[in-house]
């Protein structure tokens, strides 16, 4: 029964129909089909927003564990060219916790969408273990496609979104690139000779990005049986010459909840996903902390301000050391750089071509969290003893901490402890020369 009309069902057909032929009429003679008409702009109506209160489960590290989403919520991913930003939608796509996955490709160049109408229907959802398109739409144009068809696919993207929601279902939408739409919006503008705001995009860019932002949410569906969705949305955005300060990421900045920056100088070190710590963030995390401390593990809160904490004395100590050289760092600080250095390539970095490692359960976090943490402890504790770091083997634990991270998830119990053993025996470092009484 389409949202805008309801009543009394006064007769229902069975059998074997199209979606133009009428299966039943209510009692005011509205004729029901399988299909109905919505219009694309305008979102549709629902009983109540509920405030969320569950994560939208990413299956990436970084995402999960620092800049969390809400089932719900919206996040908006940044990036210049080749950082990144095609991979996590499609690894998203892939891998996310979603009932139903819908997947924009909206002006982007031809090849790549190609890669995505022939991947996608070879891959398994690893969850489940029933094939990704079961679970997947895929709406596609390409750049050289006319301009309009950016804002038809951006539109029809939600409102299929908005649809399943009201059947129940927690849907992720994927759109790549949001740029693109806004770009179509400057080129129509023009065509139309309305007033250019910044750059050349019309007035109502960020009213227009915001409307749709806010079309993400967790509801109660109208009409019963009871049925509670989510919409979320995560809308990359290409900013020419990766210059974050451009119209379309300044407001999709003021309207997402959450921002993965992508960097760069992290994407030529080939450190994917290639997120900038220091400038993303998340206004989700606490509010979905509790779900993330049941599921992956009870101290999820105490790890994540742990290893921001120590990513950040990283790149503290790594000015100084610019500034007057790595011999002013005392022995805890090297062995802070070290330790960060392992959480940077053992715990954020997450290869979306690795088997085992392209997506990761919150539990499989946690335990990678916890194992670089541990060993920072251990480290500790062992200059505490006097044993100064350059007698500190960490070779076994890092190697502990890796096979950790490209571990299968039915591996993650006895590869952690294997990481939990290398980091007592660092603990239990003895100087190689035993210092003079
Ligand atoms: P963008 O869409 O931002 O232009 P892409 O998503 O196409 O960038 O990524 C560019 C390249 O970076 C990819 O072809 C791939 O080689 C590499 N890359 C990106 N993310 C990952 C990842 N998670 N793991 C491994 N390689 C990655
Ligand atoms: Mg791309």
């Amino acid at each position: 029964v389409p949202p805008d009309s309801g009543g009394v069902l006064a007769k229902i057909e069975s059998g074997e129909f199209t979606i133009a032929d009428a299966i039943g009429a209510l009692e005011d003679g509205t004729p029901l089909h399988l299909a109905h008409r919505w219009p694309v702009r305008t979102p549709r109506p629902i009983a109540e927003r509920l405030t969320g209160a569950r994560p939208f489960v990413t299956g990436q590290r970084v995402f999960d564990l620092f800049f969390p989403v809400l089932e719900g919520g919206n996040a908006a991913v940044p990036g210049g060219f080749g950082t990144g930003k095609t991979i996590i939608e499609q690894s998203l796509a892939k891998y996310a916790e979603a009932d139903i996955v819908v997947y924009v490709g909206c002006g982007e160049r031809g090849n790549e969408m190609t890669d995505v109408l022939t991947e996608f229907p070879t891959l398994v959802d690893p969850r489940t273990g029933r094939p990704v398109m079961d679970r997947a739409v895929l709406i596609v144009n390409t750049s050289n496609m006319p301009v309009a068809a950016r804002e038809a696919s951006i539109y029809m993207g939600v409102t299929v979104a908005e649809y399943f929601r009201d059947q129940g279902n927690r849907v992720a939408l994927m759109i790549d690139s949001t740029s693109r739409w806004a770009e179509a919006l400057r080129e129509m503008a023009a065509r139309m000779q309305e007033m250019p705001g910044e750059e050349g995009y019309p007035t109502y860019l960020a009213s227009r990005l915001g409307q749709f932002f806010e079309r993400a949410g967790s509801v109660r569906a109208l009409g019963s049986p009871e049925r509670n969705g989510a919409v979320t949305i995560i809308g990359a955005i290409s900013p020419p010459g990766g210059d974050f300060s451009e119209p379309v990421t300044q407001a999709a900045l003021r309207v997402a909840g959450a921002m993965w920056a992508l960097d760069a100088s992290l994407a030529h070190q080939r450190h994917f996903p290639a997120v900038d710590w220091d400038s993303s963030f998340s206004l989700y995390a606490a509010q979905v902390t509790p779900w993330f401390s049941e599921h992956g593990g009870p101290d999820w809160a105490a790890a994540r301000a742990a290893l921001l904490d120590l990513l950040q004395k990283e790149r503290e100590l790594r000015d100084i050391a610019s500034l007057v050289g790595p011999e002013a760092l005392e022995d805890r600080d090297h062995l802070i750089m070290e330790v960060a250095a392992l959480v940077r390539e053992g715990v954020l970095r997450q290869s979306a071509y690795d088997p085992n490692d392209a997506v990761c359960s919150p539990h499989k976090t946690h335990a990678l969290a916890s194992a670089a943490l541990a060993l920072l402890r251990a480290g500790e504790a062992a200059l505490a003893r006097g044993t100064p770091f350059a007698d500190l083997d960490l070779a076994p634990a890092r190697m502990a901490l890796v096979s950790l991270r490209d571990a299968a998830e039915g591996d993650v119990e006895t590869r952690a402890a294997e990481a939990g053993r290398a980091a007592a025996a660092l603990a239990g470092s003895q100087p190689v020369v035993p210092a003079r009484a």
